[in-house]
C-alpha cells in the first residue's frame, strides 16, 4: 500500500509528504477535483501516515497504528459520509470497510444508494444533518487524540452539509483543538461556504491519465489488456467510473446491442429493427440512456477513425475492425450529423419522451445520414401534450 497505491496526483502527494517530513501539517485540507480521481484514497493514505508511529513521510504498514488504520478501526481516525435520513448504521459501517479495502471504490450514497445492487437509483436526499455532525464530528473531534498523534476527520463530499451543519462545523474549524486535522473532499467546491474554504489549505486533483487507469485495471483487477484499454478510455479520467463499468456486466451486452441497432437501422427493414428497439426498451430508462451514450461513443469512434485512420485512439478498441469496416463501406455517411442525432435522442430520453418513439425516429434518421442524405433533426411524432412539455423544458433548460 502506502503512497505507491495512489494513481497519479504527484503534485498533491509531494505537497503532503513535505508537510509530514517538515512537521508542518495544516489544520484543514480541502481536496477538490473531479469524481473518482483519488481524493479519498489520498486522504486515507495521509491519515495513515499521520498516525503511523514511525513518523516519516509514509505509513510503514507494520506498526500497531498502521494495522488499525488499515482495518479502519483506529479510534482517532473518523470517516464521514453524507447519507439519507433513516440509514442503517451497519450500512454505513460496511461502506467504511469497503473504502478501507479499496479507497477508489464508489461507496457513497449518491452514486451507490444500494451496495448490493450497482444499478439501483434513489431519490432520497443525501445530506450531513446537524444531529450527525454533532454526534460524529463535533463531539469526537473536541477531545484530545486517544492513541495517536493526531485526531483526523475525513469528511467526504462536504458540499452535502446543510447550512446549519456547515455553520456548526465552521465554529470548530475556526478554533480547532490542538492536534486535529480535517480532511475535506469535494467535487463541487463552489457549493461550499467561502468561510469554510478560506480556512483550508486547498489541493486540486486532476483527472487521471488513461494509461494509469489502464495499468491499474490490469494489475489490480486482473483485466485483459484490450478490455482494460477500452474501459480506461471510457472512464474519462476517473478510476471509480472504470471500476463501476467493470462491475456492470451488462456493458458488453449493451455494446453488442448498439452494433445490432446500427445494422438494423441501415437495413431499413421493420423486423430486425423493431425487435432490437424492444430489447433496448426492455432494459428500463436508465439503461436506455446508457445504451445511447454507448452509441455516441461508437459514432465518435467513427469520426476519429475517418480522420486519423489506424492511429485513431478509439474508445471501442476491441471493435476496431467493425469501426474500420463501417467507415470503408459507408464513405458517404455524414458522421457529424449522426453525432448530433444521437445527442438529440439522448436529450429527448432525458426529458422522458417515450423510448420507442425516440429509438424508431433515430433509426430512420440514421439510415438517411448513413447514405449521405442530410437530416437536420429527429422527427419524433409526439402526442401534443408531450410535445408541449418538451418544448417548455427546452425553453427553460
Ligand atoms: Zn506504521
Amino acid at each position: 500500500m502506502a503512497w505507491s497505491s495512489i494513481l497519479d496526483q504527484e503534485r498533491v502527494v509531494s505537497t503532503l509528504r513535505r508537510a509530514l517530513t517538515q512537521e508542518r501539517v495544516a489544520h484543514a485540507y480541502l481536496f477538490h477535483g473531479p469524481e473518482g480521481v483519488g481524493k479519498q484514497a489520498v486522504a486515507l493514505e495521509f491519515a495513515r501516515a499521520l498516525e503511523c508511529t514511525e513518523q516519516t513521510a509514509e505509513a510503514c504498514g507494520q506498526c500497531q497504528a498502521c494495522q488499525k488504520t488499515r482495518r479502519m478501526v483506529h479510534p482517532d481516525v473518523h470517516v464521514l459520509f453524507p447519507y439519507p435520513k433513516g440509514t442503517d448504521e451497519e450500512d454505513v459501517a460496511e461502506r467504511i470497510q469497503r473504502l478501507g479495502e479499496n479507497p477508489y471504490a464508489a461507496v457513497d450514497f449518491v452514486r451507490r444508494p444500494s451496495l448490493s445492487d450497482p444499478g439501483e437509483t434513489s431519490n432520497k436526499q443525501v445530506m450531513y444533518h446537524i444531529d450527525r455532525v454533532q454526534e460524529d464530528l463535533l463531539r469526537p473531534m473536541s477531545f484530545r487524540p486517544g492513541e495517536g498523534r493526531y485526531k483526523v476527520a475525513l469528511i467526504t463530499d462536504v458540499e452535502h452539509m446543510n447550512e446549519t451543519a456547515a455553520n456548526a462545523f465552521l465554529k470548530l474549524l475556526e478554533e480547532p483543538p490542538p492536534q486535529t486535522v480535517f480532511l475535506l473532499t469535494t467535487s463541487r467546491p463552489e457549493q461550499l461556504l467561502p468561510t469554510i474554504v478560506s480556512r483550508c489549505q486547498r489541493l486540486r486533483f486532476d483527472p487521471l491519465l488513461p494509461e494509469s487507469i489502464e495499468s491499474a485495471l490490469q494489475e489490480r483487477e486482473g483485466m485483459e489488456a484490450d478490455a482494460a484499454a477500452m474501459l480506461a478510455r471510457m472512464a474519462d479520467g476517473s478510476y471509480s467510473r472504470a471500476l463501476d463499468l467493470v462491475e456492470n456486466d451488462d456493458l458488453m451486452t449493451s455494446r453488442e446491442l448498439v452494433l445490432e441497432y446500427f445494422r438494423a437501422a441501415y437495413s431499413q427493414k421493420v423486423e430486425p429493427l423493431s425487435s432490437c428497439v424492444q430489447e433496448i426498451k426492455g432494459q428500463g430508462r436508465e439503461r436506455v440512456k446508457g445504451v445511447l451514450r454507448l452509441m455516441l461513443r461508437w459514432v465518435r469512434d467513427l469520426v476519429l477513425y475517418r480522420s486519423m485512420g489506424e492511429d485513431a485512439p478509439l474508445v471501442n478498441v476491441d471493435q476496431a475492425e467493425a469501426v474500420a469496416r463501417f467507415c470503408d463501406n459507408l464513405p458517404e455517411a455524414d458522421l457529424e450529423a449522426m453525432v448530433g442525432l444521437v445527442e438529440e435522442a439522448l436529450h429527448l430520453t432525458e426529458r422522458n419522451v417515450r423510448t420507442q418513439l425516440v429509438l424508431t425516429a433515430l433509426a430512420q434518421a440514421l439510415a438517411q445520414t448513413m447514405r449521405g442524405q442530410p437530416v437536420e433533426s429527429l422527427y419524433v411524432p409526439l402526442p401534443t401534450a408531450e410535445r408541449r412539455a418538451v418544448q417548455a423544458e427546452s425553453a427553460t433548460g
